[in-house]
């Protein structure tokens, strides 16, 4: 009997090339980036390595370095950033791009892409739409304002751009254990954490959800 083929664990870099073809819409109708730069040194918030770490799959890496030099490996500098790095998974690597000025649109890693969102999972573990990056939605230590602050204005993101992004995420939950196992994770803390503070937080529906009643019974 022939051997049957394995299924690879790794995604590869021509998965990247695909799951990239769903993440070319624009998040908002404007620059967000004019939300948050006058805090921040005429820099968006999330395109600084001191306030997020872009997290990139090894292959996704290797695929980016062959479409120019925008990326580089991320040099942990502090005890905390080594702690960071200890969180990236065996096929994952944290890196660091050349900055905002030489940014390449098409270049830009799956993390600059999704941010400030990411897949939430409700009571029963059905995929069911996007929500905030929880700790974006908090004040800046440093400057006392909201660290991204187009979490506070979900009415801006996009259709399109939800629509778009929710079929990766369920393509990329289908295809990566280690994935569904973060966001599930995720999802059931971010419920803990927002019951204990007594708040309620945003999901953002795909067009096919929106208007479906038994969806929003299991959110909370
Ligand atoms: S996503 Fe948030 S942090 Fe990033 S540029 Fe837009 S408003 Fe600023
Ligand atoms: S590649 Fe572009 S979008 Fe991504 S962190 Fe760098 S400047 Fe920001």
């Amino acid at each position: 009997m022939p051997k049957k083929k394995k299924i690879l664990k790794d995604l590869t870099e021509d998965e990247i090339e695909y799951y990239f073809t769903f993440l070319n819409e624009e998040i908002t109708e404007y620059d967000c980036g004019e939300l948050c730069k006058g805090n921040n040194k005429g820099i968006p918030y999330c395109c600084t390595a001191e306030h997020a770490v872009p997290l990139l799959y090894k292959s996704e890496f290797s695929f980016l370095k062959k479409q120019g030099d925008l990326w580089h490996k991320w040099v942990p500098k502090t005890k905390a950033d080594k702690k960071i790095e200890e969180t990236a998974g065996d096929d994952q690597v944290f890196c660091e791009c050349k900055g905002v000025q030489h940014c390449v649109r098409n270049q830009r890693s799956v993390s600059c892409r999704t941010f400030p969102l990411e897949p939430y999972l409700d009571r029963r573990g059905a995929f069911i739409g996007l929500t905030f990056l929880d700790d974006f939605t908090e004040k800046d230590p440093d400057t006392k304002k909201i660290k991204c602050p187009l979490t506070k204005k979900p009415g801006d993101i996009r259709q399109q751009f939800i629509d778009s992004h929710y079929t990766f995420w369920e393509k990329l939950l289908l295809r990566s254990e280690d994935e569904r196992e973060t966001y599930l994770d995720s999802s059931k803390d971010l419920r803990k954490n927002k019951k204990k503070k007594g708040k309620n937080f945003t999901v953002l529906f795909p067009s096919h959800l929106k208007d479906l009643k038994s969806v929003k019974e299991y959110i909370y």
